[in-house]
């Protein structure tokens, strides 16, 4: 079981609060394809032995693509790879690209699930976000895409945003619960250097939300979403009906991956490698069949520190077997467990250690206490 995640490096403007690697400028995403199928084509041979329950397209944001574009890349995987019949393909996409033809072009593809980036339902949030869409954009795109036929869509808020009150937060929340979509995911604004809001929140422009303020809205977040029969089933994501993202769910159960694209990342079970971040030096790289990664062979501790990082934020905690594969930690460390266990924060079990509710609000400070620094 593995899965495979093509990073389509392109947006149609920068948004002022984001890090990820894209660029702006399209003149050239027919090379980009070109250079992603070579790279999918060099990697195939490694990955032989894997068959794909999941594609995911991620971005930047791959809805840019035009159906040519994104046709020559789902068969260049299902030509190179071998790629269950049940595959679940996901596309990130903005709102303003969700028209009936776009979503009918995809849909014939093959794409069955959309994360849709709405983030907000307030236009002057949307406004100094500088998303290129706005909030009736994103009731379109929702109305279009149940309209074309998909079943699967998880949509995409963000809270912790300047000037962001609880009752805006609920309110946001009754607006997503409305729309009724299977899956939703909700981040908290963060501000990453070398971006438009750090200048801004320096500058004193703009102030962010205080830790309080976040916490707040996050465990609004997870009331409300319960309430209205979502599970949380990782710290920022919530289903209804068990339709967990496969995709995502097997990346944090430590299941291997592929990854093409500038940026991407993959691993295959002991090695991780990175592919550099530049559209123009991936492009020539793999022009001169070469792949642009960075190697890292994981250490038996860094493996055990994310094993626990990541298995705590989901509902199924983290797996003994898995986590204890190479290391066995000692007894100050089952103490800290038990200590835990005692302040009603986690539940160890003879398989598995599980942050309860109040725990996961705690998720990253438990995480770090039990690393094991060699
Ligand atoms: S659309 Fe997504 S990836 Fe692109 S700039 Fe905005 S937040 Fe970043």
């Amino acid at each position: 079981m593995s899965g495979c995640y093509i990073h389509i490096p392109f947006c149609a403007q920068k948004c002022s609060y984001c890090d990820f690697h894209f660029s702006t400028n399209h003149s050239y995403q027919n090379e980009m394809v070109e250079a992603l199928c070579t790279e999918l084509k060099i990697r195939s041979e490694s990955w032989k032995d894997e068959e794909f329950q999941t594609i995911y397209f991620g971005g930047g944001t791959p809805s840019v693509l035009t159906s040519g574009q994104l046709q020559k890349l789902i068969g260049q995987v299902k030509s190179g790879y071998r790629v269950s019949n049940q595959v679940e393909i996901t596309l990130e996409c903005n709102p303003d690209d969700c028209s009936t033809e776009n979503l009918t072009t995809w849909k014939k593809l093959g794409v069955n699930r959309l994360s849709i980036g709405i983030q907000s339902f307030n236009d002057e949030q949307l406004k100094w976000m500088n998303r290129s869409h706005s909030a009736a954009d994103g009731l379109n795109a929702v109305r279009n895409a149940k309209q074309t036929g998909f079943d699967e869509l998880s949509l995409d808020l963000m809270y912790g945003l300047p000037n962001m009150t609880a009752e805006e937060w609920k309110s946001q929340l009754l607006q997503v619960i409305a729309l009724n979509p299977e899956h939703i995911s909700a981040y908290c604004l963060t501000v990453e250097q070398r971006t438009a809001l750090s200048k801004w929140v320096k500058e004193g422009k703009l102030t962010v939300s205080s830790n309080e303020q976040q916490s707040e809205q996050f465990e609004l977040l997870v009331s409300t979403l319960k309430e209205a029969g979502y599970e949380q089933y990782e710290i920022s994501n919530f289903a209804r009906n068990e339709h967990y993202s496969k995709h995502n769910t097997a990346y944090w159960q430590g299941v291997k991956y592929l990854g093409i694209g500038p940026s991407a990342h993959g691993y295959n079970g002991k090695e991780r490698y990175w592919n550099q971040a530049n559209n123009k030096a991936y492009m020539t790289a793999l022009k001169q069949g070469n792949l642009p990664e960075t190697i890292e062979i994981l250490s038996s501790f860094d493996r055990f520190n994310e094993t626990l990082m990541i298995g705590l934020r989901t509902k199924w905690g983290v797996s003994k077997l898995q986590l204890f594969e190479d290391i066995s930690p000692d007894k100050e460390w089952f103490k800290i467990v038990k200590d835990y266990e005692d302040q009603q924060l986690l539940i160890e079990t003879p398989e598995s250690i599980v942050l309860t509710e109040a725990g996961r609000l705690l998720a990253d400070g438990i995480a770090a206490e039990l690393f094991i620094i060699n």
